[in-house]
């Protein structure tokens, strides 16, 4: 079976096919600067195999439509000889609401009421042009979307609700909903096997720290609690957004700065975090300035590892017992200097972690808690795409039988 994950950004289209017998990737592309004066198409066949052929295009993409022609163009060059071989379509969709507890087959009453959510998620609205514009192209082929919040809708109620007035929760469904569920879901269930246990079995913090940055409280399989809110401007301390702060701090700004709401949801969202700090939003970029002495570099990776500290500490009072701390995405997977900051000092709570393991860099699930830690470490790469395939497969194979 082939199935063709989309994921429709504002101005942007990524875009995998993956033969499901095997999971080995065929193709893999990013559309950027998509509605721009000149965009950028980037796409590699076979990108794991012995050779990988990339092509690069420079040129004017009016819309998330001629992005969507570019990449069936791409994948008809070589890659596959008809769209008719592609079995299904699995589309990444940000916001689900309250409506959507799992992956679902596409059809005219989904996509109302993903356009419905839409309020609640205003720059993924390009989420359903996506699944429209694939539902015309690709005709029959069935479409399966996978929402990035509905690992989060097992949170109960104490969790996911703001101590706001009830009826802003009645009238506009402003509660927690949670965002990368899908990274939060692949990896908690990797690092449940790996553990050689079922996912109901464990309790898990998984820490998905990359550009994004948010971590999830996983009781026996199922999310009790996550960083991210309304929005994914909640939370952690990110690259560009700020994560949690005061509130008051929105009027305060509108007040002494004269800011309007957009100036403000900007600046928190694009001129904050790491960025905000020290002027780099990639760790990478930091660790070279701290090493030369910058002290607000230095500063920033302290406030990144602090606050993410402070909420392992929060998770564990959740969850009691944890079987494991799980590290994921860009900064989680690579960056062995946040990882031993974030855990240091937590011994007394059973977390230990080994520095020599710590510091070797590998492919795949590894260990890096010190033997005997009551709490495991793990790093476990994150794949969203395959989450989306592996559930869009299984809706589609229920679907037929
Ligand atoms: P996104 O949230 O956009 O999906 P990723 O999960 O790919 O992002 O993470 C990207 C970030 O990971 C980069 O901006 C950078 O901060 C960080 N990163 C990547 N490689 C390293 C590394 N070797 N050391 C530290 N940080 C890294």
């Amino acid at each position: 079976m082939k199935i063709l994950v989309i994921n429709c950004g504002s101005s942007s289209l990524k875009y995998q096919l993956r033969d499901m017998n095997n999971e080995t990737v065929m193709a893999t592309g990013l559309v950027e600067r998509i509605g721009g004066e000149i965009g950028r198409i980037a796409h590699t066949s076979r990108p794991d195999g012995d050779s990988p052929a990339k092509r690069v295009d420079e040129l004017p993409i009016a819309d998330h439509t001629e992005a969507l022609k570019l990449m069936t163009d791409r994948l008809l060059d070589g890659v596959i000889d008809s769209l008719g071989e592609i079995d299904a379509i699995g589309h990444r969709v940000v916001q689900g609401g309250e409506s959507f507890s799992h992956p679902v087959l596409v059809d005219d009453a989904v996509v109302e009421t993903i356009r419905a959510n839409i309020p609640l998620a205003p720059l993924h609205e390009s989420n359903t042009i996506g699944i429209e514009q694939a539902r015309k192209l690709f005709g029959d082929v069935p479409n399966v979307t996978v929402f990035d919040t509905e690992f989060h809708l097992t949170m109960p109620p104490h969790a996911y609700m703001y101590p706001l007035p009830m009826e802003l929760y009645d009238d506009l469904k402003i509660r927690k909903y949670g965002f990368h569920g899908t990274s939060h879901k692949f990896v908690s269930r990797a690092a449940a096997e790996h553990l050689g246990k079922k996912p109901e079995e464990v309790n898990l913090i998984t820490l998905h720290l990359g550009n994004g940055c948010s971590m999830d409280a996983v009781e026996k399989g199922k999310c009790v609690d996550t960083t991210m809110g309304l929005t994914p401007l909640a939370g952690l301390m990110m690259g560009s957004r700020c994560g949690d702060i005061d509130p008051a701090i929105v009027p305060f700004l509108a007040k002494n700065k004269s800011l309007s709401l957009d100036e403000i949801d900007a600046l928190m969202n694009h001129q904050s975090g790491l960025l905000g700090i020290c002027g780099m939003n990639d760790m990478r970029d930091v660790h070279q300035a701290r090493e030369q002495g910058d002290e607000n570099a230095q500063l920033a990776f302290e406030m990144f590892a602090y606050r993410a500290k402070k909420t392992v500490g929060s998770f564990l009072a959740v969850l009691g017992t944890v079987d494991a701390l799980v590290f994921t995405a860009g900064v989680g997977e690579n960056d062995d200097h946040l990882r031993a900051k974030v855990c240091e000092g937590l011994a007394p709570l059973g977390i230990h972690i080994d520095t020599e393991k710590n510091a070797v860099r590998e492919p795949g699930i590894r260990e890096i808690h010190a033997a005997g830690s009551p709490v495991k470490i793990l790093i476990v790469p994150t794949n969203e795409e395959l989450e989306i395939a592996r559930s869009t497969m299984a809706v589609v194979n229920e679907a037929a039988a």
